[in-house]
């Protein structure tokens, strides 16, 4: 049988660019190959046995070769396998897609290309400038700006341009193509945007003319990937720029992360302009209780259940040895809200409680060798580091100056400071931010000083309008009930 292979676009960067059909391709793929642009938080839409295969460049060795790549594909999709190739912005601007459809067309296996954001348009549109305009362009060019053995001979001094053009992969040559234009007759004078990282917390435009963007460019030490713009259009920037102007724009967060689950606070300060990170990504190994277990939390005078995917794996095995909800204790406590919300879900009321006291059995996870939260007499699942994002995740840590680490709660610090050190992160440099006064104080005992009061006051502000909207649900409900 053969698999199928699914050319994808990914989008500039900002992870909420790529397509919604591009998001159900990654969460049934089996394998993915990616590049280098591809924002890796994407990969977490897939499922938890897909495989990974990073096709950029690595510090310590060359690019996957094309052949290699095509080769791959084959392979894969012979197997059987549903594959996707995902690749930055969209896979048919300078993207290979053609080689790499051709390869797999030759072995008889069927594929789709789904087309993404391109980097080009949304590079211009998060600058703060249109690549069209009715008074100031009326076409758009697109260009490489690497030449390469198959191009190197096109004379591109026919080349009819539009009114804006947009060179991809154009930093190392960027003196050469100004030159270029100026000898096609363009005024020295026309205004050049070049954007480092679109559309991420990481963007950096600067603009200048064809004159002078060189010299800029070398000043600011603006790298790839990098998009210019080239048009009169650039010049609306002044008036038009909205992404730069957020609230956290430019600032590097890591959020100190204790459970599997997707962390809503890093899709919010994402949402803020900044270059937000969930660090590490951790997989759940679930350990379904035993009847030893479950004897236990039966005969319990009061059950403490520490974390909310605790809950479902309780009742599951509760079922399991032929019992369910109506033996548990009367008495639960939960340690988070979270948890406490979980709990009602399932129909059960429990109480939220901050301190452990003497013969109260407690359920939650254990990470390593130890519980992060609390010491715990049943363990539901283990928190492991998922290995597939080791890569990526080592990347990312060493490529950002990160400023700033934000500790959701006591248990967070620990594992944050093992992982970091693991992969060589200076801590020393680190700002905080905290949620609760207990966790601040944690954080310093542990060495953390300086509180980054700019993210601490977007923190508060995500913290009081999640519990409004928490209030106005509790509001409603009881409101359908009365
Ligand atoms: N298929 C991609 C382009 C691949 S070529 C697309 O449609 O966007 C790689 C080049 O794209 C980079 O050298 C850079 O010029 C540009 N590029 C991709 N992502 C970018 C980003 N986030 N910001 C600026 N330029 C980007």
């Amino acid at each position: 049988m053969n698999g199928f292979v699914s050319f994808v676009g990914a989008g500039p960067g900002d992870i909420g660019l790529i397509t919604e059909k591009g998001i159900r391709c990654i969460e049934k793929a089996d394998v993915i190959l990616y590049d280098r642009l591809v924002n890796p938080r994407l990969l977490r839409y897939a499922n938890g046995n897909c495989e990974f295969i990073y096709c950029g460049k690595l510090p310590n060795r060359h690019v996957m070769r094309q052949e290699m790549i095509n080769v791959a594909l084959v392979e894969y999709a012979l197997k059987g396998l549903r594959v996707v190739r995902l690749k930055g912005g969209d896979p048919s601007v300078f993207g290979r897609v053609g080689e790499e459809a051709e390869a797999v067309k030759e072995a008889n296996i069927n594929y789709e290309i789904v087309p993404g954001v391109t980097s080009s348009i949304a590079a211009a549109s998060y600058a703060g400038f249109p690549v069209t305009h009715r008074e100031y362009s009326t076409s758009f060019t697109v260009r490489t700006g690497h030449y390469c053995n198959n191009n190197a001979n096109y004379n591109r001094e026919k080349d009819e341009h539009g009114d804006t053009i947009a060179y991809y992969m154009g930093v190392k040559n960027l003196p050469h193509h100004c030159e270029h234009l100026i000898k096609e007759g363009l005024s020295p004078e026309t205004k050049v945007a070049v954007i480092e990282w679109a559309t991420t917390g990481k963007q950096r435009t600067v603009v200048g003319t064809l004159s002078t963007i060189t010299n800029i460019v070398k000043d600011k030490n603006i790298q790839n990937p990098a998009m210019t713009l080239i048009g009169d259009v650039v010049s609306l920037r002044e008036k038009l720029s909205w992404f730069d102007k957020k609230a956290l724009f430019g600032k590097r967060i890591l959020i100190a992360k204790v459970t599997s689950e997707d962390s809503e606070l890093e899709k919010y300060l994402l949402g803020l302009g900044s270059e937000a990170y969930a660090f590490p990504t951790l997989k759940k190994e679930i350990k379904p209780l035993s009847i030893e277990d479950i004897e236990k939390v039966v005969k319990a005078e009061k059950l403490i259940i520490t974390v909310p995917e605790s809950v479902d794996i309780l009742i599951d095995s509760l079922f399991v040895y032929g019992y369910d909800v109506r033996d548990l204790p009367r008495l639960i406590g939960c340690l988070t809200e979270k948890t406490l919300r979980t709990l009602q879900s399932s129909g059960i009321r429990g109480t939220l409680v901050t301190e452990l006291e003497e013969g109260m059995v407690v359920i939650g996870s254990q990470y390593g060798k130890q519980s992060p939260h609390h010491p715990v007499s049943i363990v539901t699942h283990c928190l492991v580091r998922d290995v597939r994002f080791t890569e990526v995740e080592t990347r990312l840590i060493e490529e950002n100056h990160w400023e700033t680490i934000i500790f959701p709660n006591r248990a967070s610090v620990h594992t944050f400071i093992k992982e970091a050190k693991a992969i060589g992160l200076p801590l020393e440099t680190l700002k905080f931010a905290y949620i609760g006064n207990s966790v601040k104080a944690y954080a310093e005992q542990h060495g953390f000083t300086e509180v980054d009061n700019e993210v601490q006051e977007e923190l508060n502000k995500w913290l009081n309008n999640n519990r409004k909207l928490k209030k106005n649900k509790r509001n409603i409900i009881q409101e359908f009930s009365n």
